[in-house]
């Protein structure tokens, strides 16, 4: 199974290509493959220019030069607002959409290239409900394909193939973009983030002819340059990972570590063949949270993975009461098509994962709760995502858009989606703050 490719072709203004930096961020994140070529891609977009007449004649002759070569078209950018004359010319296209469009477009990508297969909870890296590209405040940048490990519950390396990273100038330039077109926060993804760079040995790129390192922790420091708020997801806690937390606790990277452990039974994490396990992950977060006492702590969970015991089960419970992570998503098991975890001996009974799933909820629920109320009084940065019409809602550095919390702004302030605000939290529940603002 390869991922389904798109060929991507940008005319037109540094407005445009922001456009379609959006785009191809957004088709990365679902697991699509970017080309450059016409005839190995399963569908063409052509962003296109029409400000003056030289550049409509431009884009069109992209628009016929895709059709020739591929069949496949989807026609988007400024162009796109005349439809008419586009699809007289060449009425073969599949979709037309205007500037700024990117639902639509990447709708029309779907269509024409569906992505591979459902969402996958155990390793899908964006929400299951997709990702909404407006509000446009934040955006999901995407340092690599790919995955070097073989869990056994896993099947993106037999899709996806070993890590390939990014060239560090390429992301360091599209997240420069992506900032100049007003995005406040950078959320850093890919199936094993602190990986990055390995499969190319570190080799050191270069950004604004400067040279930086193919690497976790170079990357976090240029892109804490910003001074925007950068928030890594999906690191396994491999060693080198100390060497962010004092970044975090300087404030340059968000305090936030999203660390998918799956488990905590050393038993089961052998049985998943998990990457960076040691036992010693208890001692590393105690000294991470001594050195950045601000620091939330994002992971997911598996119960029920065939051969889990009522022991190994209470073992994670245990862990979870030392670990204190302060937000949890959890699944059940489910045998995922072509893993090899479908061939462990001692499946877990459905009522029996239903039960530790519920427990275990239970169990993180009281966690979650109790170190949210510890934030009541502190003052927080909040980003504002939305306002309905009971106010503002945001979120602080422990939230990430969609999978997290919020935070329930009560102001006299007229606020818009993107500011950023200083607020006193006043109340909390299991998962939200209440705050006022206060700057
Ligand atoms: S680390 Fe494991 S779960 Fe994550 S993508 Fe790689 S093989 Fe899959």
């Amino acid at each position: 199974m390869s991922s389904p490719k798109v060929g991507f072709v940008s005319l037109g203004c540094p407005k445009a290509l922001v456009d379609s930096e959006r785009i191809l961020t957004q088709l990365r994140t679902e697991g699509y493959a970017i080309t450059p070529e016409y005839d190995n891609a399963d569908v063409v977009v052509v962003n296109t220019c029409g400000f003056i007449d030289s550049a409509k004649a431009e884009s069109l002759e992209a628009i016929g030069e895709a059709i020739a070569e591929n069949g496949k078209v989807i026609v988007t950018g400024c162009m796109g607002v005349e439809e008419n004359l586009i699809r007289e010319v060449h009425p073969a296209v599949l979709a037309v959409t205007g500037p700024q469009q990117y639902e639509q477009v990447v709708r029309a990508v779907h269509q024409a290239a569906p992505p591979n297969r459902g969402h996958d909870p155990y390793v899908d890296l964006v929400p299951p409900q997709g990702i909404k590209l407006t509000p446009r405040h934040y955006a999901y940048l995407k340092i690599s394909e790919g995955c070097n490990h073989r869990c056994s519950f896993c099947i993106i390396p037999s899709m996806r193939g070993d890590l390939v990273s990014r060239p560090i100038g390429d992301v360091m330039g599209e997240a420069e973009r992506l900032v100049r077109a007003g995005v406040k926060e950078l959320l850093v993804i890919s199936q094993d983030t602190s990986a990055y760079g390995v499969d190319v040995k570190f080799r050191s790129g270069f950004w604004n002819g400067r040279p930086i390192k193919t690497h976790f922790t170079q990357l976090s420091e240029a892109l804490a340059r910003f001074g925007v708020w950068v928030r890594l997801h999906y690191v396994y806690p491999y060693p080198h990972v100390d060497e962010v937390i004092p970044l975090m606790a300087e404030g340059k990277v968000l305090p936030y570590l999203d660390i998918p452990f799956q488990h905590a039974s050393p038993r089961i994490l052998r049985a998943m063949k998990r990457p960076a396990f040691e036992d010693r992950t208890l001692a590393r977060i105690h000294k991470w949270r001594e050195a950045c006492p601000d620091l939330t702590l994002r992971s997911t969970f598996i119960v029920g993975f065939p051969g889990e015991t009522e022991e190994d089960f209470q073992y994670l419970l245990d862990w979870m009461s030392e670990a204190q992570l302060d937000r949890v998503g959890c699944f059940q098991y489910s045998p995922v098509e072509g893993a090899r975890a479908n061939e462990l001996p001692d499946p877990v009974p459905d009522e029996v994962k239903q039960e530790r799933w519920e427990r275990f909820m239970e169990h993180q629920q009281a966690i979650s709760t109790a170190r949210l109320a510890q934030k009541v009084g502190r003052e927080i940065d909040v980003l504002i995502d939305e306002i309905d019409e009971d106010g503002p809602i945001g979120r602080s550095s422990a939230d990430a858009p969609e999978i997290d919390g919020n935070v329930f702004v009560n102001t006299d302030r007229e606020l818009r989606p993107g500011d950023m605000i200083r607020a006193r939290v006043t109340d909390s529940d299991e998962y939200d703050l209440y705050a006022e603002q206060i700057g």
